[in-house]
């Protein structure tokens, strides 16, 4: 058997040609969608990211500004960065890019960013709306990794997913949301104990490691729906966190790239589009 590659990038696209006529007749009424992102420093990943969502909303008619600060750039500099896009009335999304170098306090910034333009849905106050059932931002991974299940008419309700990270931007909003829709749900870590025999129960099993091949095709129950969140460099090239063995196992598996990476993009204009409006 082999699986149902979970075409990521099919999907995305539906999703931006909806958001790029949202945007067109958003523009009409005189309002022009504008996300704005910060990006410190010079790391390579982040660059490539920064640059494929500046073209993704400029593809979608969306107004992007990149704001480039220097890799040694104070923490004061980067919150009065913040604080002025906050002010901004034509800035309707507010990204900061992570990782920030070393020096710089993370969640402080991810702190002051405005709730309602808080378009990656860090905020804590996003974060505390999404437990409570009242989600307004949803973090843009875990977002598109829903869309991407509904696309493919996988059942979640009453299923076991397992999930494995426990991250702020994709294992726990992705637990909740998968919680939401009456998924049985398992978190695991590093520290789990038996993970393999747990990842083995999941109809759903979502990889967000960050560890090339970690999960192997003896951890995935035959038909099982396998996400690959992952996204690593090996030797130039970019590979998730689920072997390639375990498209013979699963039922539907996400690649990489072509998967999970296309819906996140394609939910940052949508999270950007529904702060305009
Ligand atoms: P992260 O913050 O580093 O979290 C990784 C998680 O994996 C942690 O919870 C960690 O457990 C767990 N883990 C690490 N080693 C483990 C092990 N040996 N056994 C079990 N669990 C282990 O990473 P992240 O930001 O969530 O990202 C995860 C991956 O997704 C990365 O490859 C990243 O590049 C990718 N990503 C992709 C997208 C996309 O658009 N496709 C978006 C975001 C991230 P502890 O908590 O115990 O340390």
């Amino acid at each position: 058997m082999s699986a149902v590659m979970m075409d990521g990038r099919a999907v995305a696209k539906v999703w931006k040609e909806k958001i790029a006529k949202q945007t067109e007749s958003l523009i009409s009424k005189g309002i022009t969608p504008h996300l704005a992102v910060v990006l410190v420093g010079e790391n390579p990943a982040s660059q490539v990211y920064v640059r494929n969502k500046e073209n993704a909303c400029i593809k979608a008619g969306i107004r992007s500004t990149v704001i480039r600060l220097d890799e040694g750039c104070t923490q004061q500099a980067l919150e009065d960065v913040v604080r002025s896009l906050n002010r901004d009335a034509s800035v309707h999304g507010i990204l900061v890019q992570l990782p920030l170098p070393e020096h710089l306090n993370e969640s402080r910034v991810l702190a002051l960013i405005d709730p309602d333009k808080d378009v990656d849905g860090f905020h804590a106050m996003n974060s505390g709306r999404l437990m409570n059932g009242q989600p307004r931002f949803v973090p843009c991974t875990p977002l598109g990794v829903m869309k991407l299940l509904e696309a493919y008419d996988i059942p979640v309700a009453g299923k076991h997913a397992v999930i494995i990270g426990r991250s702020n931007i994709v294992g726990k909003p992705m637990a909740m949301l998968l919680l939401a829709k009456d998924a049985t749900v398992t978190i695991c870590h590093s520290k789990t104990q038996n993970l393999p025999d747990i990842a083995r129960q999941a109809d759903i099993l979502v990889a967000a490691v960050g560890r090339p091949g970690f999960v192997t095709a003896d951890m995935v129950k035959p038909g099982a729906t396998v996400i690959d969140v992952g996204i690593n460099r090996v030797d130039g090239q970019i590979v998730g966190d689920v072997a390639p063995e375990v498209a013979q196992t699963a039922g539907y598996l996400t690649p990489v790239p072509g998967g999970v990476g296309q819906m996140t993009i394609a939910m940052l204009l949508a999270n950007t589009l529904d702060a305009a409006e």
